[in-house]
């Protein structure tokens, strides 16, 4: 469990019921969290995301929050929900790059993320040939090692990058546990990193209320 930000939407939730928030608050609460960490996500990989979902039925734009609600968690179903309509269509993953490159890309759950894993693949080889399930993966998993970790599988390689600058802006705005999981490293030296900029420790009420 990552603090309420984890790989269920639902389970986030429940977490915040004790704040005392209305339906709408909580995913409002959760709209921002997830947006952070696609922000950081992107940062961390040079890129910069943009959740893609406009209804095919009713032409409403889903928020990230409700992508990732209308999910079924189901391995053989890409589809996501639309909460007006209740119309179900697949959502993408805009991927820009440094160079105005631009890749629309399908976003799956992380069920079907890790139902597409194969461990025989290396990340610079993922993401060029599985570039959907690659982004899937960061966002969901912080990295490739996590993904397969969470499967009780080993990744034999190695994946690095910069990512002690990059973290800056998101500490204390995001848990330590989910900013460590993003840049791939042990949740110790994002607590370090935070308490040498003397940042508070993210709590929920406090974002809630700052938001
Ligand atoms: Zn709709």
């Amino acid at each position: 469990m990552h603090l309420g930000l984890s790989l269920s939407p639902q389970l986030a939730l429940r977490q915040t019921q004790r704040l005392n928030l209305t339906q709408t608050q909580r995913l409002d609460l959760h709209q921002h969290l997830f947006g952070l960490r696609l922000e950081l996500v992107g940062r961390l990989h040079d890129e910069h995301y943009t959740p893609q979902a406009k209804c095919s039925g009713c032409s409403y734009n889903l928020k990230l929050v409700e992508i990732l609600h209308g999910f079924r968690d189901d391995p053989d179903d890409i589809t996501t929900e639309c909460p007006k309509c209740q119309r179900r269509f697949t959502p993408s993953l805009i991927a820009h790059g440094r160079f105005g490159t631009k890749v629309i890309l399908s976003f799956y759950c992380s069920e079907q993320t890790l139902a597409r894993l194969d461990a025989n693949i290396d990340p610079a080889t993922y993401k060029k040939t599985h570039p959907a399930i690659y982004r899937s993966v960061l966002f969901h998993f912080g990295s490739l090692r996590q993904a397969f970790a969470s499967q009780g599988r080993e990744y034999s390689f190695k994946e690095s990058f910069e990512w002690a600058e990059k973290v800056e802006p998101f500490l204390g705005r995001l848990p330590d546990t989910e900013i460590a999981r993003c840049a791939n490293v042990p949740v110790g030296k994002i607590r370090r990193l935070r308490r040498k900029f003397d940042i508070p420790v993210f709590t929920k009420r406090r974002t809630w209320d700052e938001l």
